[in-house]
């Protein structure tokens, strides 16, 4: 890991440590759970929308890895308060990213740019992306595990 950027390593282990937005959400109307087999990384994801489709609020409650914990965190900070369009748009920046797809725009993503070291890790993909599968199995209200093993994910 020694590739990786300081800051990458510095903003992981503050979410890591301290998870912003973890918890439940009992007014949530959207809810979706992930799993990442591969490396055992849990999450239940819960969402608040409004009539306007904003997202009001946004938890998550689960186990895992650094990174998988890191990426849930930024994840909820980063779509707290977005239109659900939004966070569909800043969803594929993200997977993009990840992926090392060519031409990825990354003008959406703010700190989650520091998420574009794991593209080197593919194991370490599924860990990053697994919360942001979950938001958009949340949305899309699937009530069915999110699995990053299904073939479906990276
Ligand atoms: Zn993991």
């Amino acid at each position: 890991m020694s590739d990786f950027s300081d800051l990458y390593q510095d903003l992981i282990l503050d979410h890591q440590k301290s998870p912003r937005n973890f918890g439940d959400l009992p007014e949530a109307n959207h809810h979706a759970d992930g799993f990442n087999p591969l490396c055992g990384d849990k999450i239940t994801l819960s969402l608040k929308t409004d009539e306007k489709g904003i997202i009001q609020d946004i938890r998550f409650k689960g186990s895992g890895c650094a990174i998988s914990k890191a990426s849930a965190s930024m994840m909820t900070m980063a779509l707290k308060g977005k239109k659900t369009e939004e966070a569909e748009k800043i969803f594929t920046q993200f997977h993009d990213m990840v992926m090392g797809k060519e031409g990825a725009k990354t003008t959406e993503l703010g700190k989650l740019k520091v998420f574009a070291g794991v593209r080197e890790y593919p194991a370490r993909v599924k860990c990053a992306s697994l919360a942001w599968h979950t938001m958009e199995a949340a949305l899309h209200d699937e009530k069915n595990v999110v699995s990053t093993d299904d073939g479906s994910t990276p």
